[in-house]
Order: C-alpha cells, then sequence, then structure tokens
C-alpha cells in the first residue's frame, strides 16, 4: 500500500508531460505499395529524419509498437544542452585536439539545430534559454570542474562561471554542493509539447505514422528492405532503426550495442510562486556532477518542481518510487522534506560501452542511439543527419560517423549489470567527496 501523505489525490502513475500531450492513436492510413523509408520507432530521432525526407519529397512511414510517443521522447527531463559523458580535456588527452573540437562543436550544432527547428516550425514548447547549474557533490568535483570548463572555453569558447558554495543559495536553497558552475546559454523545454509538434509536421507533411504496430524484422529482399510488422509487410528502399532505450533483443546487433537502464521521475505537488523563486531563483534546470546525476528544474507550466535520480535501480512499485525520490528531493532541498508527489513514471534511457552517442549504417540499415541522456538535441540532430545522408547531401557528413560502436562479448541486450555498475559509480562518487575532506581536513 502506497503511503497517502506521499501522493496528491490525483497522483498519476504517469509522466508529468502527458497531462498536456498525452500519446494518442494516430490513424494516418495503411501504407500502399512500398515506401521510400521506413522508420522504426516514433520518437524524436524517427520524427526528425522524417521531417527532413518528407520535405524532399519522399515517402515515409513510421512505426511504433507502442501509440506513437510513447518512448523517452515524451518521458524526458527536457534539458537542452550539449552533454557528453566525457569532457572536452579527456577526449582531447584520448584522441587529440582537433578531434575533440570536432565533437564538441557538432554538440553545439546539435543543440542549435534544435532551437532552430523549433523556432522555424514555430512549435509552442515552452523553449527557454534559462542556464544550467552542476552543482558539484564534492570539493575535488568543484575543483575538476572548474579545472575541465576554464579548458574547454580557452579551447572553444564555450561560456560558464563558477558559483563558490559561499553563493549558492543564488541559484538553488541547498547546502548539498560543494559549489557549482552556470553555463547560461544551455536550455529547457517541455519534451511533451515538443514531440507532438514535430509529430504534427510530419503528418502535416504526409509522413503516415503506424501506431501499435511492431516491426519484428528487417530482411534484404532484392533491391529493397522487407518489414514483417504486426500488420501487413511493407517494401522499403532504406530502413532506420530508431528505438534507441527500447531496442528490441531482436534487432540483434543494435541490442548488443545499447544498455538500456531506467530512469526515474517525479513531479511535486504545486508550490507556492514565491517558494519556487526562493528554491531555484533564476528558474535554471540543475543537476549535480557524480556519474550517477541527480537532477530538477522548475516545470515550465506550472509552479512545480520536476526531479529525477535513482537511475538504473530497480523500484517496482510506486511505494518504492516514492519513496526513494522523495529521499532525493529532501536531500537536495530539504524545506521539501515530507512535498507530496503528483506523478511519478519511468523511461528507458540507452547508455553505451565507449558512452558516446553512435549513427550510421549497418547492413545497408540507418540507426541513431545510444544518446547517453542527451538524446532531445542529439536525437534531433542525429535524425536530420542520417536523412541528409540518405539524401546524398554533403551535409549530412558528420564526426560521428562511421564510428567504431563497440559491444562486448557475451552481451546480448540484457542490461543485468546496470544496477552493480550504479552502485559502483556511487561508490566512486563518495570516495571523491572523502578523499577530498580528509585531505582538507
Ligand atoms: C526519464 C528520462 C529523462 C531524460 N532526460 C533527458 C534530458 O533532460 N535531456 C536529454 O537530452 N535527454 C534526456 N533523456 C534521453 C532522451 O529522452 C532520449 O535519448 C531520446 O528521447 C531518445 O529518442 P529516440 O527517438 O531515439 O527514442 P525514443 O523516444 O525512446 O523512441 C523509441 C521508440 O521505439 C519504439 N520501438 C521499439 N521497438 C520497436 C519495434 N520493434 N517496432 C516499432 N517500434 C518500436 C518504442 O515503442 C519507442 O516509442 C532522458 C530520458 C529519460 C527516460
Amino acid at each position: 500500500m502506497v503511503d497517502n501523505n506521499l501522493l496528491t489525490p490525483d497522483f498519476k502513475n504517469q509522466p508529468y508531460w502527458w497531462d498536456r500531450a498525452p500519446p494518442v492513436p494516430v490513424a494516418s492510413g495503411g501504407v500502399s505499395g512500398s515506401v521510400d523509408v521506413a522508420i522504426v520507432g516514433s520518437g524524436l530521432t524517427a520524427l526528425s529524419a522524417a521531417l527532413t525526407l518528407l520535405r524532399a519529397g519522399r515517402k515515409v512511414v513510421i512505426f511504433d509498437s507502442e501509440d506513437p510517443g510513447f518512448g523517452a521522447s515524451r518521458r524526458n527531463a527536457g534539458y537542452l544542452g550539449r552533454t557528453l559523458k566525457k569532457s572536452f580535456p579527456e577526449l582531447m588527452q584520448a584522441h587529440g585536439r582537433e578531434s575533440a573540437l570536432a565533437v564538441y562543436r557538432e554538440l553545439d550544432a546539435a543543440l542549435q539545430t534544435t532551437r532552430a527547428l523549433i523556432s522555424d516550425e514555430g512549435i509552442d514548447c515552452y523553449i527557454a534559454r534559462c542556464g544550467r547549474f552542476i552543482g558539484a557533490t564534492s570539493a575535488a568535483h568543484y575543483d575538476r570542474m572548474a579545472k575541465e570548463l576554464e579548458i574547454t572555453r580557452q579551447h572553444i569558447g564555450f561560456d560558464f562561471h563558477m558559483v563558490p558554495k559561499s553563493e549558492q543559495r543564488g541559484e538553488i536553497a541547498s547546502d548539498r554542493y560543494e559549489g557549482g558552475a552556470v553555463i547560461p546559454d544551455l536550455g529547457s523545454l517541455h519534451p511533451g509539447l515538443y514531440h507532438r509538434g514535430l509529430l504534427e509536421r510530419v503528418l502535416a507533411a504526409g509522413g503516415i505514422v503506424c501506431g501499435r504496430t511492431e516491426v519484428r524484422s528487417v530482411e534484404p529482399d532484392g533491391r529493397l528492405f522487407r518489414l514483417r510488422t504486426s500488420a501487413a509487410p511493407v517494401m522499403a528502399r532504406e530502413v532506420i532503426v530508431a528505438t534507441n532505450g527500447y531496442t528490441p533483443r531482436k534487432f540483434r546487433w543494435h541490442a548488443r550495442r545499447v544498455i538500456p537502464f531506467t530512469a526515474y521521475m517525479a513531479a511535486t505537488e504545486v508550490l507556492g510562486e514565491e517558494q519556487l523563486r526562493r528554491l531555484i531563483p533564476h528558474g535554471r534546470t540543475v543537476l549535480d556532477s557524480n556519474m550517477n546525476i541527480d537532477y530538477i528544474r522548475p516545470a515550465p507550466d506550472t509552479t512545480r518542481l520536476l526531479f529525477g535520480g535513482a537511475t538504473g535501480s530497480r523500484l517496482d512499485s510506486v511505494e518504492a518510487m516514492a519513496s526513494r525520490l522523495g529521499a532525493i528531493i529532501s536531500r537536495i532541498l530539504p524545506e521539501l522534506a515530507g512535498v507530496r508527489l503528483s506523478h511519478l513514471w519511468t523511461g528507458l534511457c540507452a547508455a553505451t560501452f565507449d558512452m558516446m552517442p553512435h549513427m550510421g549504417c549497418h547492413d545497408g540499415i540507418w540507426y541513431g542511439m545510444g544518446y547517453n541522456f542527451a538524446g532531445v538535441p542529439m536525437g534531433t540532430y542525429f535524425g536530420r543527419k542520417i536523412a541528409q545522408q540518405i539524401l546524398g547531401l554533403p551535409e549530412g557528413r558528420t564526426v560521428f560517423d562511421g564510428t567504431h560502436f563497440p559491444t562486448v562479448p557475451l552481451y546480448g541486450g540484457n542490461p543485468w549489470f546496470v544496477p552493480y555498475a550504479m552502485r559502483y559509480f556511487d561508490w566512486r562518487d563518495r570516495r571523491d567527496a572523502s578523499a577530498r575532506r580528509s585531505a582538507s581536513g
């Protein structure tokens, strides 16, 4: 039984974003004859690719085994950044300056592409340039962050400023962090409205969208591909697999390369406007410097806070989620200890063995996946790049083209090790914190 004090009377076990943009069945008719491009999945990667292809006059069909928008694209936190698990200095050390610059320039291009798409298409999704506060969970992380961001600024010019612990309450009403960094040009949006807006543009451009239609196999058949689906089979000249964290194991080559893990999020009950301003004065998105991050942001359209954490854990019930996420918010914002939750939800992300996102073409089948928690801009960007490559356009080229997409022996897509990996990351973060305390103490 769930403790009623943890949840509001109108509590929903579904994404907050679905209040405004619930996934609904789409009836855009069946497929007659063959198509130019068939896309598996209906998230941002799929829609961005589809829109580019449709605008170039191609016939496109999108399949989703659930209602369109069921996946992470309408479940995420709506952070708009240029996020990569590997920092610029790490990449530079491993692969050289030019290569690191090329990757980070494209992360920025993904952010700008997403902003431009939303603006050009007139999608009303609360897109904002609110800035991001990254709280350091230890003094060691604060020092490392300051150093890494400064090196990044010197080489590529991304702006930031450090916020010492003494000034932290100007960013968030919390003593949880040992100071942090503000990246002023990063942003946020309402992922439900963004995805819905893009889906509407795809349908308006003549895209065929088949919800509740699972793709069961993709096989070459002469010069085309035959897709066996839970409805009628379809022939397509090109196929894109855009299933990210929802990649089924029957797509063996892809499933062996992505590590799906569950992310958990919650919305608080409605808070007072004045209280919200005190809690996060500049209305920025907030996350921390750990490998396994906690994150919190104001909702764009109500006075609630939306937050997440415990990624990769196994929380099997609403009760377990409420109690774990309740503990997270009271750790970050003690003033909210005991706050009731109006929504709790989960979603699947996809990590990769090299912690890099990947796109390309394997055995004639295109793919874009492995966004490691940054798929809002990267999915949008890869979708467009894949489409441009299919169209034979030189602007489709990217630094991510054809990079080795690693797997490990015996891995077939069952991510049994994720909770253990997360515990290892938690241990490392705690070790960093205590090492610095004893060094400085
Ligand atoms: C809780 C959470 C918070 C996140 N926060 C952020 C954030 O703040 N910022 C950010 O940039 N990223 C964030 N992410 C990651 C981001 O949401 C994803 O990387 C991105 O949405 C992936 O988009 P996609 O189009 O590739 O896949 P998805 O949107 O996940 O869509 C994949 C679809 O494929 C379908 N599918 C699977 N198999 C088949 C099949 N056989 N046939 C037909 N359809 C199939 C599924 O039903 C699903 O709808 C977050 C993710 C989660 C879960």
